[in-house]
């Protein structure tokens, strides 16, 4: 398996050496790593590592190292999301507004509001999803327990739902996520996060978010997700069901 860390560390102190020597404690090895400078004293460390090794306890050890500052996400990679998706382990740093929508979380309507502005619509669906699928897995990542669901209804139960406690009323009913009531429905500029694909609209990050929770999880079968009522579209839920791809 492969596992991607994002560290942020304190530039002149060994960070990567003392992560690299926790790592081979628990049977990985470093394969890719970057070190990207954010200021004159921390910068940015991605690993991508490797092995058959037991993360149990990894999170806490990684987080011990005295050079390391936080341990901003650990999740596993998948193949596919590695071919897929090149440029988010090739050591870019991270997307800012990630950082401020994760910073700022629940309070993401105004980060959203301003993301959106300067983009026309066909961008703004791609964009906004991406930036929920981003933003999900770094939120997964903060949350990430020593024994993560395997299953989707639990992700959503155990993971999901409460990371949208403050954002959104919701329930879960077997492998779909119904949201009742959010402010990102209510918001003056609905027409931002409720974008028209095809003729209809449907919430573009929200839809993110819970693929890039649950993708982020390690051990869960890779999934889709797909919103099948929207209060956009004048359904009085949205529910966004969620398949197993593999
Ligand atoms: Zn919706």
């Amino acid at each position: 398996m492969k596992i991607l860390l994002i560290l942020k560390a304190r530039r002149a102190a060994g960070a990567l050496a003392g992560v690299a020597e926790i790592l081979n404690g628990h049977g990985f090895y470093v394969s890719e790593h970057k070190l990207t400078p954010r200021d004159e004293e921390t910068a940015e460390i991605r690993v991508i590592a490797s092995g058959e090794g037991d993360s149990k306890h990894l999170r806490e050890k990684v987080e011990a190292v005295s050079a390391v500052i936080e341990l901003v996400e650990m999740r596993e990679v998948y193949a596919t999301e590695l071919a897929a998706e090149p440029e988010r382990v090739s050591g870019q740093p991270p997307d800012p507004w990630v950082e401020r929508l994760t910073r700022e979380w629940p309070n993401v309507l105004p980060v959203l509001k301003e993301f959106s502005a300067p983009l026309g619509e066909t961008d703004c669906e791609h964009k906004l999803t991406s930036l929920g699928v981003d933003t999900g897995a770094v939120i997964y990542g903060r949350r990430a327990p020593s024994d993560p669901p395997t299953r989707v209804e639990a992700g959503l139960m155990q993971i999901v739902a409460p990371a949208l406690t403050d954002l959104a009323r919701t329930k879960v009913r077997g492998n779909t996520l119904r949201v009742m009531e959010t402010d990102l429905a209510s918001s003056e500029r609905v027409d931002l996060l409720f974008l028209p694909v095809e003729d209809k609209p449907y919430c573009c990050f929200l839809s993110g978010l819970v693929a890039g929770m649950l993708n982020a999880m390690p051990g869960m079968p890779r999934v889709r997700v797909e919103e099948t009522r929207c209060i956009a579209r004048g359904d009085h839920v949205c529910d966004f069901k969620v398949t197993e791809i593999g």
